[in-house]
Formats: C-alpha cells, structure tokens, sequence
C-alpha cells in the first residue's frame, strides 16, 4: 500500500508561477523515477501551500503509469520517525532497514520533524545513501530550507542538496482566482465572478485558508438551501473566517520582526549563541510569541532552536521585570509589538 491519497493529482494541481518549477520537475520525476536530475527532490514552503499535494501527485503518476514497476510509499516524517522507534524496540531495526531499502520511490513529508532526533537522522543518512546509490527516487518536503532545519546533521542537510530543492509560494491573485473557479465548479455551484473576486483579495497567505473560504459558501448555500449567493452575503458568510486568518501571527513572523528591528539575522535566535545583544531579542521574541500567539510553551522553545520551556518561562520573567523597571525598555517591546501587528494586517 503505497499511502497516497487519490484526490492529490497533478490535473488538480493548479500552476502559475508560485508553482511552476516544482510543478514541472515532479511531473519530469513521475515521467521517469530515478532517472533524471532531480534526485532528491526537496519541495519547501509554509503551511497549506500545496507541498503534501504535489508530492503525492507524483506517486499517484507514477502508480498509474507504471503499475507495479516501480513500489511506492509516501510517509510522514513523524510516522517514519515512530515506525522506527517501534522497530528497535521490537528488535526489528534490521527488518525496518532493508524495508526502505527496497522501496522505489520513497516520499517523505514534512521533514523538519527530524530535528533533534538523532537516532532517526542517522538510520535515514544510510537509508538516502542505500536508495540514492541505487539509482531509487527519494522526495522530501519541508516547512523551510535545507540550511534553516534546526538540529539536523550537517551531512544530511547536504545531500538534501544534491538534486533538486524548490521552494513554493503563494499563489498570485490570478492563480488564486483559478483555484477558486476551479474547487467551486467541482461542487457544481457557479459564483459571480465579484464573490471570487473578494475572497481572492482576502485569503492570501494559504490555499487551504483559500479553499476553506469557498467550502463555507458551499457548505452554508446547502444547508440554508440557498441556490444564488450573492457578494453581500459572501461578505456576511465570510467575516469570521477573514478576521482568524488576519490574526494568524507565527512565531516566525514574531522571530523575523524582532530580528528587523535590531538588525540581526532571524536564524541567531534560534542558535546557542549567548552574545548579549541576541539574548536580548530572543527573549523579547519568546515574550511576544506567548502573548500573541496560542503557542504552548514547549512549542516556543522548539521553535527556537530546541529549547526547554523553562529557558521560554525564564526569557518572559524577564522581559516582564525589566518593562517594569524601565521605560525606555517598554517602549521597545510595544514598538516591535506594533510592528509585528502591522505586518499581518
Ligand atoms: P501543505 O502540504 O504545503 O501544507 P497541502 O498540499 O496540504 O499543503 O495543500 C493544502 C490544500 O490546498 C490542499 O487541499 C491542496 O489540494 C490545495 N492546493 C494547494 N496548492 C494547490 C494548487 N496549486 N492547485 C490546487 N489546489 C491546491
Ligand atoms: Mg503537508
């Protein structure tokens, strides 16, 4: 069972230019595994940005085209990491191996969880060597660069390198506005051209959030038994949803703003460096991250190169007791607290 969902196909892939690289080398990948260029493929971008649907479509070409020629399996990081885990404490370590050995194309998402784990990294570096050795495709996705995946072995991070990494981007409002067209006319439902106007213009930093929008149409038209929606109703149907996904703040977004702000490079936050002026932004960092995201404690100090959440306890005392003792230090944490509020607007 090669784990694909069936709906992730390139023909449901829309292209512009966000996607055109990537889109094009997996449909050359699926044409011929293994044997081109792009070995490994490593497709990186935000969160709803259509990475898990592009590599799937490449294993779902791939099975219908080649039927059984070639074995596929797509997996998740996490699953990959868990199966491991589960092997060695089974004693089937041996057995886990050459199963992935054998694989033909082997699709592996969202990578970034493998940050921290050593043991995972270290039986993946042989399992990649074995595959790439053998002339097997490996494709893998990510939520950012090779270079910018915390705690992962350097000699991983440079075979991520040796084929092909891409990364994808939003869509433009055109390409928006085909995806929508597109997801609406599947439903059987035609909207006025203003409705996908108004949510293209609204909904730009996720295809999902975009999809999200119209499914709410679809979904309240059905039930309400309504057959025409018209823009005002569009509007009224979509004011909760256009509010939750203007308030979206990331700890990255909060990392990078932070980091603008004393000119500092984003990635020294999430290192071990002690020097006194990073310390200063990585707790302010922390500090805003807490209070202006619904982030756990545990999930700030991931984000931050891995640390405990009592360093993130401790960096948020901190920045607490100084706004108290000092203005002028105040005024620098709401400064950067409007900055950040103003760049999600
Ligand atoms: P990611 O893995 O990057 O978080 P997904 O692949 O899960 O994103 O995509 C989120 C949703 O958006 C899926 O329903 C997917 O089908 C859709 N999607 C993303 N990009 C496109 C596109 N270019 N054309 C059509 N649908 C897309
Ligand atoms: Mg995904």
């Amino acid at each position: 069972d090669p784990n694909l969902n069936e709906n992730y196909v390139f023909s449901q892939f829309i292209e512009g230019d966000c996607n055109r690289l990537a889109r094009s080398a997996a449909i050359a990948i699926a044409e011929n595994p293994g044997k081109n260029s792009f070995n490994p493929f490593f497709v990186y971008g935000g969160v709803g940005l259509g990475k898990t649907h592009l590599i799937q479509s490449i294993g779902n070409k791939i099975r219908q085209d080649f039927g059984d020629e070639f074995s596929v399996l797509y997996i998740s990081s996490d699953q990959f990491t868990n199966e491991f885990v589960h092997a060695i404490r089974n004693n089937r370590a041996r057995e886990f191996s050459m199963f992935y050995r054998n694989i033909d194309v082997l699709i592996i998402d969202d990578i970034q969880f493998f940050s921290g784990k050593e043991k995972t990294q270290e039986e993946f570096f042989h399992i990649f060597n074995a595959l790439h050795q053998d002339g097997k495709q490996i494709i893998m996705t990510s939520d950012r660069a090779p270079k910018d995946i915390q705690d992962i072995e350097e000699r991983l991070i440079s075979r991520f390198n040796w084929g092909l990494s891409t990364d994808l981007q939003m869509p433009d409002y055109e390409t928006r506005y085909a995806i929508l067209e597109k997801k609406s006319l599947e439903n059987g439902i035609e909207f006025e051209g203003e409705i996908f106007e108004f949510i293209a213009h609204n909904f730009k930093s996720s295809v999902r959030d975009l999809q999200g929008a119209i499914i709410k149409l679809l979904a309240t038209a059905s039930l309400q038994k309504i057959d025409n929606i018209d823009l005002t109703m569009a509007k009224r149907i979509l004011k909760d949803l256009i509010k939750e996904t203007k308030k979206h703040i990331s700890i990255e977004d909060i990392q990078k703003m932070v980091c603008d702000y004393f000119g500092i490079d984003p990635n020294k936050v999430r290192e071990k460096t002690r020097k006194q002026e990073i310390v200063e932004a990585r707790q302010i960092a922390m500090y805003l991250s807490k209070t202006m995201t619904k982030s756990s404690l545990k999930t700030i100090g991931l984000q931050f190169g891995g640390r405990d959440h009592s360093t993130v306890i401790h960096a948020i005392n901190a920045v607490e007791d100084r706004q108290e003792t000092s203005p002028k230090f105040r005024q620098v944490v709401k400064d950067i607290r409007q900055r950040v509020e103003l760049a999600i607007m």
